[in-house]
């Protein structure tokens, strides 16, 4: 009899570590498809023009289907991020034109203030050791702005909302609002086309064409809005990042914000998220939450929860302008 029980419970013992491993491996996954800061450091540092088609396959965006298990892969970090969520736009204005389109010289911006190459531009973090960190909301406005307007104020957050060119004429409230509010709008571009996927087929004219267009465009349906907003800011869609979209961020005169953690997207329990954004705080840290369609109402969640542990951790929220 006695040799039985031992017997169940060997069985059983082995039945909870196993399930246990599983549970590790799966968090473990988890873990991996985050943002790291590094790899988006060695990203800038590696990445130039000329490796422009030697990078393509290493570049390729991560499709939603196929997110899950592509996304573990370290070299599609970066963008696995925002190409992972299931964002489904309802442009305002026209689709993006994957065609190639002419753009005038009168096209490009008029007032060009260019810098020397010297001058920094691109951040996924502040450059600072305080204990500050930033607020930045991509993809909006949504059906939620509003009421994430109202939690922001009521702990006087200025955030930067980095909006799409295509979906701002369907929100002018909420634009309008964020703007009223201080908070600072940027331009996540027109209608987050994939420049990874584009720059599979396009050459370089190409894709600065576009890309100037695009953010034309933006800026324009922006300040049909809010004439009177200047627009500082530029977040790519996939935190795409190339020399040349330097160049052109230096043309539009705006700094390039990616982001030092972000994980609103994933597919897990709003707890587990606000675990990681909370165990991610660090001084001068970006933080990227969306707010575009109906997403806005977990960025409400995880943020009600976030902003008062940061501020008991001895954390404030800062100023963007002042530190980009
Ligand atoms: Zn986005």
């Amino acid at each position: 009899m006695n040799k039985i029980m031992s017997l169940l419970l060997i069985i059983v013992s082995l039945i909870i570590l196993s399930a246990s491993i599983s549970t590790f491996y799966t968090w473990n996954n988890y873990r991996r498809i985050n943002p790291v800061l590094e790899n988006q450091k060695s990203n800038i540092e590696n990445t130039t023009e000329s490796q422009l088609s030697t990078n393509k396959t290493t570049q390729e965006p991560i499709s939603p289907s196929t997110s899950t298990e592509k996304a573990t892969t370290p070299q599609t970090v970066e963008e696995s991020t925002e190409a992972s969520s299931n964002i489904v736009y309802i442009p305002y204005e026209n689709e993006c034109v994957e065609t190639q389109e002419t753009i005038s010289d009168q096209d490009t911006p008029t007032t060009l203030n260019l810098k020397t190459n010297s001058d920094k531009i691109f951040f996924t973090k502040a450059d600072t050791q305080e204990k500050v960190i930033f607020i930045t909301i991509d993809d909006g406005p949504g059906n939620y702005t509003m009421e994430l307007l109202d939690l922001l104020k009521k702990y006087n957050i200025k955030a930067i909302f980095f909006v799409s060119g295509d979906t701002v004429l369907g929100y002018p409230e909420a634009l309008k609002r964020e703007y009223e509010e201080r908070h600072y709008i940027g331009t996540h571009t027109y209608c987050h086309r994939s420049y990874y996927q584009l720059q599979k087929t396009a050459d370089l004219e190409t894709l600065k064409n576009t890309l100037r267009s695009d953010l034309q465009k933006t800026e324009e349906n922006i300040k049909k809005i809010i004439p009177e907003v200047q627009v500082k800011y530029l977040r790519m869609p996939e935190g795409y990042h190339k020399d040349w979209v330097e160049e052109i961020a230096k043309e539009f005169n705006y700094k390039m914000l990616n982001w030092t953690a972000g994980y609103d997207w994933l597919q897990e329990p709003v707890e587990k998220i606000i675990e990681e954004y909370k165990k991610s705080l660090k001084p001068g840290g970006i933080y990227l939450f969306h707010d575009g369609r109906d997403r806005g109402l977990k960025t409400i969640k995880i943020l009600s929860e976030l902003i008062p542990y940061a501020l008991s951790q001895g954390y404030k929220f800062g100023d963007p302008e002042e530190y980009f």
